[in-house]
């Protein structure tokens, strides 16, 4: 209608402005119009483009008194519609808001969070199972939140990976583990590597290997007490660019290991072009060692299909001695666990590791 303002926000974001709505015509059949015309594709300079479209609906005076509360909302209303998988629109709703606002304002937070110095690290150790020696250590990402708390990973590692916001985070965790794992060696405790999660957005988006070169540098790590854990589920994706700069990483010294190993359905073949270092076997077939046939089973596999590649094997969520004994029968490597020790802050990991005796925890 003449009346009626469109304006564009930003890059992609546009807003409608509909004022003095009549009933005949409410807000969700403009939306509904909008959506259909963009189910057409363009033609532009000889080429066909499609537009995915998400739209939020803000009503006045209910969802807003003035323009700033009526756009936020229309923006919340957006981002809903986004969640429930694009292509679609949605009313503002106060109710259902309450956690897309919890969400947004976690975001909020968290882009501000490596700059108010609220991600901290904790280390959990990885042993040789026969011996009991000390190998490495994980590095675990925390998040401690003014209000929250201390905020588990799980909780906000895949809105960092939605936002992108993780390729920050990542270089920050990547920056503090090194320079970390350097300052044990400094002080003469004998942690022989340090473990780093990597996000497939980090591998593909992240500019790693430049991060990977500065953390080394600033620190002054040996490229080979460093360690990074990719997940099997992220190389299934993996282009040839991504693979480019795994090579090169190891090219450097720096190992690599394969988190979660047994869940990502990926193809094997990676595991040799890559030159992998070490297989992750996942918490999941761990757990119900020894009573369960199958977990045994597929450990077995594991490990036997490591051994043949020459790749190292670490069981993770080991808990119980009864599990660390199954694992050593079946020749399985390393283990981590809280068995061990839980992820500890780096001070705490330092004592541990202090007065650490392999012969408590070795298998004999
Ligand atoms: P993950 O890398 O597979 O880490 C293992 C998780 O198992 C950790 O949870 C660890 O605390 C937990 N765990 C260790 N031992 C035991 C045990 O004996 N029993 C049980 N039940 N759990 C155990 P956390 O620290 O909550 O991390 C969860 C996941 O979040 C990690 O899984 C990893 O995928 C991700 N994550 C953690 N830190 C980072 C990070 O710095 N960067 C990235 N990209 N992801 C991270
Ligand atoms: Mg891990
Ligand atoms: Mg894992």
């Amino acid at each position: 209608r003449s009346n009626d303002t469109l304006c564009r926000q930003s890059g992609d974001e546009f807003a409608i402005l509909l004022p003095e709505q009549d009933s005949s015509e409410p807000a969700g059949y403009l939306a509904e119009k909008i959506m259909r015309n963009f189910k057409e594709p363009f033609s532009l300079f000889g080429h066909t483009l499609s537009v995915s479209v998400s739209l939020g609906v803000a009503v006045a005076p209910n969802d807003g008194k003035d323009f700033e509360a009526l756009l936020r909302n229309a923006d919340t209303a957006m981002y809903q519609a986004k969640q429930q998988g694009r292509q679609t629109w949605c009313y503002f709703d106060q109710a259902m808001n309450r956690e897309a606002l919890e969400v947004l304002t976690l975001v909020n937070d968290l882009r501000q969070a490596v700059e108010r110095e609220q991600m901290r690290l904790y280390y959990q150790p990885q042993v040789d199972l026969r011996s009991g020696r000390l190998l490495g250590v994980e590095a675990l990402v925390r998040w401690q939140h003014a209000e929250r708390g201390l905020v588990s990973p799980a909780q906000f590692i895949p809105l960092a990976e939605e936002t992108g916001l993780i390729v920050p985070i990542g270089h920050w965790i990547l920056q503090e583990a090194c320079r970390q794992a350097m300052l044990w060696k400094r002080a003469g405790l004998d942690i022989p590597q340090v473990a780093v999660n990597i996000s497939a957005v980090q591998l593909q988006h992240g500019n790693l290997e430049q991060s990977v070169l500065q953390a080394l540098a600033s620190s002054q790590l040996p490229a080979a007490m460093l360690e990074l854990e990719i997940t099997e589920s992220s190389l299934i994706d993996k282009t040839d660019q991504v693979l480019d700069t795994l090579k090169r990483l190891k090219a450097l010294g720096v190992r690599l290991s394969i988190d979660d190993f047994g869940t990502g359905y990926s193809s094997l073949a990676y595991l040799r072009t890559l030159a992998v270092d070490k297989l992750k076997i996942d918490q999941s077939f761990v757990r119900d060692l020894p009573n369960s046939a199958d977990s045994r089973a597929i450990v077995t596999a594991i490990v036997h299909m490591a051994q043949s590649l020459g790749l190292t094997t670490i069981a993770e969520g080991v808990e119980e001695q009864a599990i660390a004994r199954t694992l050593s029968e079946l020749d399985c490597h390393e283990a981590q666990g809280y068995l061990y020790s839980r992820p500890l802050p780096a001070d705490q990991l330092g004592e541990l590791v202090a007065g650490w005796r392999a012969e408590d925890w070795a298998i004999v």
